[in-house]
Parts: C-alpha cells; structure tokens; sequence
C-alpha cells in the first residue's frame, strides 16, 4: 500500500465551527498569543490560560468532524494514511482516522507540571486551579506553547520522509517546525495544497495547488485518487 501523509491545520476545523489563528477574524485578534500560549504566560497567570483553553475545549467538544475529516477517513480504503496534525481538536480520532500524530499536543487532555510523562484525559470541559497529578502538582493543559519543544517531531519528520503521496491541508505554515515539515518529503512524492488561500511554498516539487476550503477540495481528491488506483 502506498504511503499518504497529510499535514492539517486550523483550516481542516474551520468548518466545524473552530476558528482558526490567523485567519482575519481569527483567535489571535482576540487574545495575545503571550498570555495564553507560552511559558511565561502561564507563569504570570495560569487561571487566565487554564481559561483560555477550557473555551477551546468547550468548542472541540460542542464540533463535529466534517466532510474534509471524515475524507481522510476514506483514503484509508486503499492507502496507509497518516495524519500529522498542529490541532489540538480531536476531530481527526472522532471521525475514524487511525494513525494520528498531534505537534502541538491534545486540548483534551492535562498534563503534569512536575513530570511530562504523566498526561490525562480530561473529563468534561473543565482544567481548574486546584486540579493536581498523581503527584500532587498542578495539571497543565496538554499543549505545545511558542518558545517550548515539539517532541514529535523527530517522528513527524522520519514519517513525511517514507511519503509517496503528501497532503497538506488548511495550515498557514506560519508556526516552526512544523511548517519545515514540507521540506522532508520526497522530490519525488506527489504533493498537494488545499487551502482557499494557499501560502507560497515555492521551493517545493511536484506540488499541485487545490484552491478550496477542505470540504470541498479534499474529498474531491481523495475520489480522484481512489480513482486512480
Ligand atoms: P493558521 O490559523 O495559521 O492558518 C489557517 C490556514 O487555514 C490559512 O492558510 C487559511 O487560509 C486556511 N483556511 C481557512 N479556512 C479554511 C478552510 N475552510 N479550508 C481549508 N483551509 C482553510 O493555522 P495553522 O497553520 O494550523 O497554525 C496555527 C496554530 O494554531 C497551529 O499550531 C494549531 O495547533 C493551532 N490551532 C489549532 C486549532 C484547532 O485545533 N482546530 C484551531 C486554531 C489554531
């Protein structure tokens, strides 16, 4: 089975109803980025952040997939399909794909602030002060902030290398690593952009530019190339 490797972004959930980051109307014209999304952030105010992404969470769980998730889903007919996403929703589990990889961690879930490797599920919508690991320190939300490491991405990059098919969908490539993703493909794999509003990716090879939103532009091309097979 050939292999396919989708990068999503924010643009893959803007029509369940999640807004995106940059786009105009997006979340960072509402919010500043450092308050909520970084370290220090955290450090000067952990109630405003725990606030910040309890909202997220409430949207996530309020969402349903769409027709640009549930498409990758049926890639998997004839193709060994990884996703690697920058969401941190969970539309991509809900709606079936199988393997999926988040850079920049899951809203869903808590972590510990004493010890990394002790990760939860939240239950409901809500991470509070007071909420502690096993440990007995404060819980965090489970997501890579600008100015931290992106632990998956050693495995991100060494799955986008062994690509025959990449796929990336509604991302403005604005946030490292993750946007450096593009470049570890193959010359050779066949590539493709589905955004309404594409990026200059101009280095890139074989690229084959779709100019729609996901729901439409992705299950358009995951019927041609199941055609194709
Ligand atoms: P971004 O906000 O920087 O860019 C969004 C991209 O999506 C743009 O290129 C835009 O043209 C495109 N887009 C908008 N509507 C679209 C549609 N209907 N179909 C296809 N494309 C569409 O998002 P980013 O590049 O993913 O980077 C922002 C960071 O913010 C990521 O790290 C991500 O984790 C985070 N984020 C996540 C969510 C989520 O989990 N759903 C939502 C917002 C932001």
């Amino acid at each position: 089975m050939k292999k396919v490797v989708v990068l999503t972004g924010a643009g893959i959930s803007a029509e369940s109803g999640i807004k995106t980051f940059r786009d105009s109307g997006g979340l960072w014209e509402e919010v500043d980025i450092n308050e909520v999304a970084t370290p220090e952030g955290w450090k000067k105010n952990p109630a405003r952040v725990l606030e910040f992404y309890n909202q997220r969470r409430k949207q996530v769980l309020n969402a349903k997939p769409n027709t640009a998730h549930l498409a990758l889903v049926a890639l998997e007919k004839a193709f060994d399909v990884h996703v690697i996403t920058q969401n941190i929703d969970n539309l991509h589990e809900r709606a079936g794909s199988k393997k999926v990889l988040h850079l920049h961690g899951e809203v869903t879930k808590s972590r510990s602030t004493a010890d990394p490797g002790l990760v939860y599920d939240i239950s409901g919508w809500k991470l509070d002060i007071g909420d502690i690991c096993t440990k007995g320190s404060q819980l965090r939300p489970h997501i890579v902030w600008f100015g931290e490491q992106v632990p998956q991405m050693e495995l991100a990059s060494e799955i986008t290398s062994r690509a025959d098919l990449f796929i990336v969908v509604g991302t403005s490539l604005n946030v490292h690593p993750a946007a450096g993703l593009v470049h570890y493909a193959s010359d050779k794999s066949r590539k493709f952009l589905v955004d309404p509003n594409p990026v200059g990716v101009d280095q890139v090879k074989n690229l084959e530019i779709i100019n729609e939103k996901a729901g439409v532009g992705l299950p358009a091309l995951v019927r041609k190339l199941l055609s194709e097979i």
